[in-house]
């Protein structure tokens, strides 16, 4: 079985050398236990975070062991009662083409309603999961509001903007890089405006489109275009940090936002939310958005990129924008 090791702590942009596909015996389950043969992968940016040595809210990866990740697969031998051999799991051990662990650290993948397995890895997943807790519990969007979304063609902002409108927004504006996900942002996900940020500064472009400022933003990059959006933002907005992949390379700590003190006289609400934290919403999120997705009314796409050998090169391609929507993994190709 094929396994992908960290074996350098990148500084920066990782590179191949930080990787390495080593081969490991395929462990055969304890009581107790099931074997997985993983199907699809999912590489996400917080994985960044985790090849670092710094602590943080999940621990680094270690060298020479196979890094962890999201993942669906099929049961293929089972030690433990309830879970047959067939079964379609999520569990956390991707990265690798076989997995053995503990029945209880799997979840049979949710029936019942008309979506691709793989949604469970993105909209319907842990992604989309986010997407709804940040504008829920933190931003609480309400009905007439006008939200930014950042990172808006990604898996979690893709969602974030459409959820936006669904929860009540009046105005959705939306940024990304490139003419094709700006196109992608309007004409699939209903966006009101979208921004290409690659094409002209941020803080322009959305002083522009929302004349009146905006309520809401849910941040997926920090840096410059955080910087826009607390000019923007109107007095008791509210801010969602999701999180800031602008910086998850740099080697040195960014300037941007300059206007930080903004926060006070505009007495905005920025808050930092980690969707582990938002586990009781799962339920109602897959029951609400999982009817959207299944009418339609809730759009989402993959990026898949064929082959476990090719997994790190999926994880960074993301990371510099090669991505619409979940980013994933065929493990197979
Ligand atoms: P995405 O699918 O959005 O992929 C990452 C995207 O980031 C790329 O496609 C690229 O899009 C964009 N990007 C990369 N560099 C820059 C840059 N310098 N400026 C602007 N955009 C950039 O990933 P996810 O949806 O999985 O994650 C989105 C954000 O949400 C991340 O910040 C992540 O860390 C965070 N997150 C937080 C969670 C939480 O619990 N708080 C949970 C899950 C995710 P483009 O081509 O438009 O540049």
């Amino acid at each position: 079985s094929r396994e992908w090791h960290l074996v350098a702590r990148p500084s920066g942009w990782p590179t191949d050398d930080d990787f390495a596909l080593r081969e490991a015996p395929i462990k055969e389950p304890a009581p107790g236990q099931v074997l997985v043969r993983n199907r699809c992968l999912s590489v996400d940016p917080y994985m960044r975070g985790r090849m670092n040595e710094t602590k943080s809210y999940v621990p680094p990866f270690r060298l020479d062991e196979p890094m962890t990740g999201d993942a669906i697969g099929e049961v293929v031998a089972s030690e433990a009662e309830g879970i047959e051999v067939g079964d379609l799991v999520l569990h956390q051990l991707g990265w690798r083409e076989y997995a053995t662990l503990p029945a209880a650290w799997v979840s049979a993948v949710p029936r019942g309603l008309d979506v691709p397995d793989t949604a469970f890895l993105g909209v319907l997943g842990m992604t989309g999961h986010t997407a709804y807790a940040g504008l829920k519990e933190v931003a609480k969007v309400r009905e007439g509001d006008v939200v930014f979304v950042s990172g808006a063609a990604g898996a979690v902002g893709s969602v974030a903007g459409q959820l936006a409108r669904l929860l009540g927004a009046s105005r959705v504006i939306g940024s990304a890089g490139g003419p094709e996900k700006t196109r992608l942002l309007t004409e699939e996900y209903g966006f009101d405006t979208a921004l290409d940020y690659k094409a002209a500064p941020i803080g322009a472009q959305l002083a522009e489109a929302a004349p009146d400022g905006i309520d809401v933003y849910f941040d997926n990059v920090g840096g410059d275009h955080l910087e826009a959006a607390l000019d923007a933002l109107n007095t008791f907005g509210r801010v969602a940090a999701c999180g800031m992949i602008s910086s998850y390379n740099d080697t040195e700590p960014s300037p941007a936002p300059r206007n930080l003190g903004l926060v006070v006289g505009k007495r905005l609400r920025i808050e930092g939310f980690l969707v582990m934290d938002h586990a009781a919403l799962r339920e109602t999120f897959l029951r609400e958005a999982g009817e959207w997705v299944s009418t339609g009314r809730l759009r989402h796409r993959e990026t898949v990129v064929e082959g476990i050998e090719h997994a790190t090169d999926a994880f960074l391609r993301m990371m510099r924008g090669g991505n619409v929507g979940k980013m994933l993994v065929a493990v197979d190709g």
